[in-house]
């Protein structure tokens, strides 16, 4: 069990399911839940509390890019949704820093709309900042490498720290951060740097890709690409070529529309998800020779 002060006590929630927490709306319920939404204090202080009475704890942003078990999650889950963006003129320029619960499409339109550009790619991803800076996530050419300047880590054991873009190792959907199994750090704020250009030409670039994802993506609860594209290829076209589009396990299915994306068409359960990322995973290797990597992350007992 964990003891946290007031008045954090009164909002621990128990036995609570996560699957509205969760793009892809699948997970059974975590022991304890809580949603810090005021300050980072707040944050910091429920976080710090978990670590320091040894329960085992997992920070969630818009639970965009993990598939969480049907039982659920053995300890705390803490929602972040913590968002501040601010503008102001650093490093020699005008600029913005933005908490690990501030979504990431807000901050995208943001920017935009202050003639801040850089971050078009991202004006349709879901989730947020503390979720993209983990997975390095990116689009159309771009990612969070391309213009995330420092951010602010907490860590369990060594407290706060401030690290360079390069410190993150970022690679494609990955960074160290991801690869930490301990999962013992919280993304508290990031600062990016962004050149200046004219409203009008970075609405006109995001409207472009916005535009280019509704043609090639389908709508409905998924979790986006489960698998990297491997080195030379896409991970969609491996899977269509081994016949899979539109295949379906109970109410999971491939997407009819985008073969990388799978879609709960309602009452999926995470089993049925994973199971269904293990046959695709199987069927590309026997057709194709091509090992597929997960992008997605699993949460929960599998
Ligand atoms: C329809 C759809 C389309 C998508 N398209 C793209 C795309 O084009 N490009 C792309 O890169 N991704 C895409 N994704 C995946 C997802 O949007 C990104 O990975 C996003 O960055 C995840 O952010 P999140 O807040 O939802 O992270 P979550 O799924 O909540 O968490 C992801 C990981 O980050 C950790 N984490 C989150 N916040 C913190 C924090 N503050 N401190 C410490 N750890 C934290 C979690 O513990 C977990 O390990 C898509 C997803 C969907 C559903």
């Amino acid at each position: 069990m964990l003891s946290l002060p007031p008045p954090y006590a009164s909002r621990l929630l128990h036995d609570e399911p996560l699957a509205r927490y969760t793009a892809a709306r699948l997970g059974g319920p975590a022991d304890m839940l809580y949603v810090a939404r005021e300050s980072t204090d707040e944050l910091v202080e429920v976080v710090s509390a978990a670590w320091a009475q040894g329960v085992p704890a997992r920070v969630l942003g818009g639970g965009a890019n993990v598939l969480v078990s049907d039982n659920g999650f053995r300890g705390l889950i803490v929602i972040n949704d913590v968002a501040e963006i601010t503008f102001g003129n650093w490093h020699g320029g005008r600029n913005v820093a933005a908490t690990g619960g501030a979504g990431l499409t807000v901050l995208a339109r943001k920017c935009a709309a202050r003639g801040l550009a850089g971050l078009e790619w991202a004006a349709s991803v879901p989730g947020t900042i503390g979720g993209a800076v983990v997975n390095n996530a990116g689009a159309h050419g771009s990612d969070m490498a391309a213009t995330l300047r420092d951010v602010v880590v907490l860590d369990a054991e060594r407290g706060p720290e401030l690290l360079a873009c390069a410190d993150l190792v970022y690679g494609y959907r990955t960074s160290v951060l991801k690869q930490r199994a301990d999962r013992r750090f919280l993304v508290l704020l990031a600062t990016f740097a962004l050149e200046v250009d004219e409203p009008e030409a970075i609405h006109a670039r995001m409207d472009e890709f916005i535009a280019y994802r509704k043609r090639t993506q389908p709508p409905g609860a998924s979790l986006g690409s489960i698998f990297k594209n491997p080195p030379g290829d896409y991970a969609g076209r491996l899977i269509e070529a081994a016949g899979l589009k539109g295949y379906r396990i109970g109410s999971v299915q491939v997407s009819p529309v985008h073969a990388n994306f799978f879609v709960n068409t309602g009452s999926a359960s995470a089993s049925d998800y994973y199971t269904l990322i293990r046959q695709v995973r199987e069927a590309v290797y026997q057709h194709s020779g091509v090992e597929l990597e997960l992008e997605i992350e699993l949460v929960g007992e599998w």
